[in-house]
């Protein structure tokens, strides 16, 4: 049976795939609101500065080879654009800001800052989302491409690898994470007294989805259809593309950071790296084999065997504990399950957040894809018996990611890959093309798809 497959453009702020290694293009995009509009990058490459220079500048205080983390209201620098009248609420939602930073930089140690593009405004104006179920979005702006100890070149998150302070060093994007939050939502600011039944409190929903900002962000999602038919790591050979009939390079399917400790539980106790699966899938085609077509590559994926795979791993996106991250060094009993339970899929909720059954009155509640109304941060704390708003296990997640903590002042590490290591996937293929223009293809309805990680504001009952 033929299986058609269409592609559903599909941004998820973590697009600009651009190398740094190499002398390629790479792409800004200045409009947080419309992510998938893009500009080629008037400078690309690596930087000229030594590492030392660069040391200088980052830890002012700092003394010859020690680097010292920032102080915690250092460490996260927010652009705040306030996009409704209301001053004061402008002035509390940024003060929410300062202090989701601090929060977040007095469990991890920041030798960079970290840049936050954020936009605070009415979503249903802005981005045409009115049903007032999402109340915040956010990703990293950028991405990077690194190759880790296994010999695989992953998409790692600008704020996470500004931190492995690499020599030489990437040319960095201006922003390292991109956030949306929702004025319209019904909003509990500190000192605003007592919680309503409705309200969401701000700070949390922040917090939620600044850590998705730093890595808690898999590239393993349903990329070729509305309905849930095939799970694959991100299609970057897509990017770019506007047309069905446009030619196309297969250059592979690829992970970010956070999924190289991904693994798959469908058969209980034996566990397989999600990474196999991408090995598989990515064997459908030759890398490199040029398609005549975006339909031609989709429907020699569809026909394939690895096709198949994708298809089962969507069930697994689908069925309760079959995907988990399992931090550095834990063991079977410490993997930390992931969102799997909705049914169907959903984008920007499934795999990207811990399992909601399991850490929804844990510590470790904060990355579960729904807020909660009516509690403040506290009385989430004091509910769940939680020390700090970032629980043990997303610690540990953070900390294997390669995030430094006190705890674990020295995290794993990935490089810059050489040249030959840069599979063309890293390479942006296309020229630019003109975004303004709307060409008059079965793809431009869907080109306002925007799909971040979100939090929203229902809960589901199981
Ligand atoms: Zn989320």
């Amino acid at each position: 049976m033929k299986t058609s497959l269409s592609f559903i453009l599909f941004f998820l702020l973590t697009i600009s795939i651009d190398s740094i290694i190499v002398d390629a293009t790479c792409w800004e995009h200045p409009n947080p609101i419309k992510p998938f509009e893009k500009k080629i990058s008037s400078i690309c490459g690596l930087q000229k500065k030594t590492k030392d220079k660069l040391k200088a500048e980052v830890g002012k205080e700092s003394q010859k080879d020690e680097v010292h983390s920032l102080a915690a209201n250092e460490a996260f620098k927010f652009d705040f654009s306030c996009g409704v009248p209301d001053k004061a609420l402008c002035t509390k939602a940024e003060n929410a800001f300062k202090s989701a930073g601090e929060i977040i930089a007095n469990v991890i140690n920041l030798v960079t800052p970290v840049t936050v593009n954020a936009t605070f405004t009415d979503f249903c104006k802005a981005l045409n989302e009115c049903d007032g179920s999402i109340l915040g979005a956010a990703s990293a702006a950028r991405s990077i491409p690194l190759l880790d100890d296994d010999k695989v070149v992953r998409q790692y998150p600008q704020a996470l690898a500004k931190q492995f302070l690499l020599d030489p060093t990437p040319q960095w994007g201006p922003f390292d994470i991109q956030a949306f939050f929702n004025a319209q939502a019904d909003l509990f600011f500190k000192g605003d007294g007592v919680i309503k039944k409705n309200q969401f409190d701000f700070e949390y929903i922040i917090l939620h989805e600044l850590i998705h900002g730093l890595g808690f962000a898999s590239a393993w999602n349903n990329y070729f259809s509305e309905q849930p038919v095939a799970l694959t790591p991100d299609p970057n050979f897509l990017e770019m593309i506007t047309e069905l009939s446009q030619p196309v390079k297969f250059t592979g399917f690829e992970e970010n950071a956070f999924d190289k400790y991904m693994v798959n539980t469908r058969v209980k106790g034996t566990p397989k790296r999600m990474t196999e699966f991408t090995n598989e899938i990515n064997s459908f085609a030759e890398i490199g084999t040029d398609f005549p077509s975006v339909q031609a590559l989709l429907n020699a994926f569809g026909d394939s065997r690895q096709f198949q795979t994708s298809s089962q791993l969507i069930l697994d996106g689908q069925t309760p504990k079959t995907m988990a991250f399992q931090p550095r060094n834990a063991s079977l009993n410490d993997l930390v399950f992931l969102e799997t339970n909705l049914k169907p899929f959903r984008i920007g909720s499934s795999i990207s957040h811990m399992d909601i059954k399991t850490f929804d009155n844990d510590p470790d509640f904060l990355e579960v894809f729904n807020a909660k109304p009516g509690q403040t941060l506290d009385q989430v704390l004091k509910a769940t018996g939680g020390k700090a708003p970032i629980g043990p296990k997303l610690k540990s997640v953070l900390e294997t990611l390669g995030y430094a903590t006190n705890e674990n002042p020295n995290p794993y590490r990935p490089t810059l890959p050489s040249d030959s290591q840069v599979t063309p996937s890293q390479i942006p293929i296309w020229k630019s093309t003109n975004n303004q223009s709307s060409s008059a293809t079965s793809l431009t309805s869907s080109f306002n798809v925007l799909s971040l990680f979100v939090i929203v504001a229902f809960t589901l009952s199981f």
